[in-house]
Parts: structure tokens; sequence; C-alpha cells
């Protein structure tokens, strides 16, 4: 949900000013005050544009504005008014061209016998358009795998504050941002992960924060837009998920995994990024591999047909091919028996939890 629900409550213009030719008037002829809900761009999170684009701002009482003035920072040195022709607005919006030296900041809008009102968010006004073309919109990444976002600029100048911001598409949220580099070529390179886990699946921008946005240029092939997926599902080919009570956690009998079966041979990968703890044969366990992600939790891989070729203390990416399913050890059947740990991990301190409800997620991303 990228823009938030237009209502009263969320009314974001106070009115600032009643023109004294309004006040003297008895009262009758004041028009009510205008609301804004929300301003944004195209593809945009809500209260981001950029310079150049098509900013819909939206409302109620809206038909009087006169003018927009994008009022960047406290001084009104910034200030940039752009005059709405009659056709920028009606009753519930207001449609305007983010002027090329427009400065993040509030918006105020004025109407034509003086009012004015401001908004109570600050417009965040950056260079770049996120990118729209459909091989940019389809590039799919895998949180830990072996192919990463890359955004590479070219910075004049930088100030302190500016920025490369990894921005959620959903709700526009910054997960991550990396400093920009004075004055150069720099370039951000994302893995997909905020802190130790994968970010949230779905749609993500890379562009500069306001400041860097000023003195900074993306270059041609940077990563503007993709999706970021937060794991790979492991058993890569026709698979069924863990259905009856003895292929469950739990399933009566302490079972610490779940089970998903595939053809034997159908070959097997790391569902997420990490170091290999063990790789060892076990009577029950079979072939067995277990890796070890960077927030401490770990992923047993069993059953395989033969020793894993990830070696221990080695690292894996998502994605990583790990062995080929079989039923090597106490198995009834080629499956992937997966267990889930809690950090410290695999008989290090933690405890086996369910794993299903990940498979699933996993299962309908890859
Ligand atoms: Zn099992």
């Amino acid at each position: 949900m990228a823009l938030r629900r237009l209502s009263v409550a969320s009314a974001a213009l106070l009115l600032c000013a009643v023109p004294a030719a309004l006040a003297a008037d008895g009262g009758t002829g004041v028009p009510p005050a205008p609301t804004v809900g929300v301003a944004s761009c195209a593809l945009q999170p809500a209260w981001t544009c950029a310079r150049g684009q098509l900013m819909t701002l939206r409302g109620e009482n809206l038909e009087a504005a006169a003018s927009l003035t994008f009022l960047g920072d406290a001084s009104s040195k910034d200030n940039v008014v752009v005059k709405l022709s009659a056709r920028a607005s009606n009753p519930t919006q207001i449609r305007v061209t983010v002027p090329k030296r427009a400065r993040s900041g509030r918006v105020r809008i004025e109407g034509s016998t003086g009012e004015s009102a401001t908004t109570s968010e600050a417009m965040r006004v950056v260079n770049n358009l996120p990118a729209t073309d459909e091989a940019s919109n389809s590039k799919k990444l895998i949180a830990g795998g072996k192919r990463r976002a890359r955004f590479s600029y070219d910075a004049t100048d930088a100030a302190a504050e500016g920025r490369v911001e990894a921005i959620r598409g959903t709700d526009g949220k910054v997960v991550r941002s990396w400093p920009i580099v004075k004055s150069g070529r720099g370039e951000v390179v994302w893995n997909g992960f905020v802190g130790k886990r994968p970010t949230k699946s779905g749609t993500y921008l890379l562009r500069f924060n306001s400041v860097a946005a000023s003195s900074a240029k993306v270059r041609k092939g940077s990563d503007t837009r993709f999706e970021m997926l937060e794991g790979f599902f492991p058993i890569r080919g026709k698979h069924t998920l863990a259905r009856s009570a003895a292929q469950l956690f739990g399933g009566g009998r302490g079972h610490q995994g779940t089970d998903h079966f595939a053809r034997c041979g159908t070959p097997l990968a790391a569902w997420t990024s990490g170091v290999v703890q063990y790789n060892a044969y076990q009577g029950a366990a079979g072939n067995y591999v277990v890796v070890r992600r960077s927030n401490g939790e770990s992923y047993a891989y069993m059953h395989m047909r033969e020793r894993s070729p990830a070696k221990v203390g080695t690292k894996v990416f998502a994605g990583q091919r790990l062995g080929h399913l079989s039923d090597s050890g106490d198995a009834q059947g080629c499956h992937l028996h997966i267990e889930l740990w809690t950090a410290p991990g695999w008989y290090k301190g933690g405890r086996p939890y369910d794993s299903l409800p990940l498979m699933k997620r996993l299962d309908k991303l890859s």
C-alpha cells in the first residue's frame, strides 16, 4: 500500500492565514479549508518525487489553489513558486510538474485571495526517476544470492548526509542506506540483507537521498528497481510439500524437520546464504549438510545422494547447489528433510522449529 488513505483525520494542511477580505465578510463566504492526504509521483513512494516528474497532490477543497511553493529548507532563499493553470487543480487534486530547482521540504498551497496552507509532511525531491523499463522491472534477485543489486554513480563535492538508499516499494520505507563517496565514482552493492536477515520479498528501489541527489549522478546500468526475494526454494524441481502427519514438524515422534518429496536426483540448493558447519554421513540423516547463517540460526538438509561438495567452513550463497535429493540414511522415498534451528544453532544450544511456513513461502516465491 503505497498511498495512505485520504481522510479528514489525515488532513495534512492547516489553514495558516485567513485573509482579511474573507474574515470581514461576515463568515458566510469563507471557503472551507483545503486538506491534503498525500502527495506523490508515479512509481515513487508517497511524498517522493523526482525533479521534472508530474506530482499529484490529493486532498479536498483544492479548487481555489492558485500557486504552490516548494519551501525547501527553513530559509526562503530556496523557495520555488509554481503558478497553477486553471486546469491544474480541481476540488480533489492538484497536478504539477516538479520544478528543476525544487528542493526537499514542505509544500505550501496558496489561494487566489491570499489564503495558504502548508503540508505537514516534507516532500522528498530526488533527481532520478525509478527505472520503468520491463527488463529492470522483471529483474529478480535473491537475498544472499550470487547476483547482487549494484548501484554506481559519480559524485562531486558530496555533503556528509548524502546517501544511497534501499527503499521498499510497498511502503516507501528506507530499509538500508550507505554514505556516498565524497567525489568520484562510487558503487553500492547490496546482497538483500538488512542486518543479519534477508529483507522481506518485494520491489525495491536503490537511489540517492535528497542531499545526494543534487551532487551525484547515477550511472547507466545501475539496478534502480528490482524484485528482491528473501530466499530460494531448496528443491529445484517438481516437488510435493510435507502434508501427512509423519512429514510434518513433530509428527508424533519428535520429528525435528519437515519432509518434502521429489524425484530421486532432483538438485538441492541452499535456501539462503551462510557458512557450512557440518558435512557428513550419519545412519539416520544419511548424507547431510548444516549451514549456519550470520544470525546464528542453522539449517540442516538431509538424505542427500552423496556427500555435498560444500566444504565445512566455506560460504554458500542462496541458490548454491548443495547436492541431490535421495533417500540415504533412514528415509523412505527420496525427499529433503530440512531442519531450522534457532541460534546458536544445530546441536549447539539452539532448538528446532517448524520449517513448513518458510518452505511454503519460498515455494511461492521461487
Ligand atoms: Zn524427516
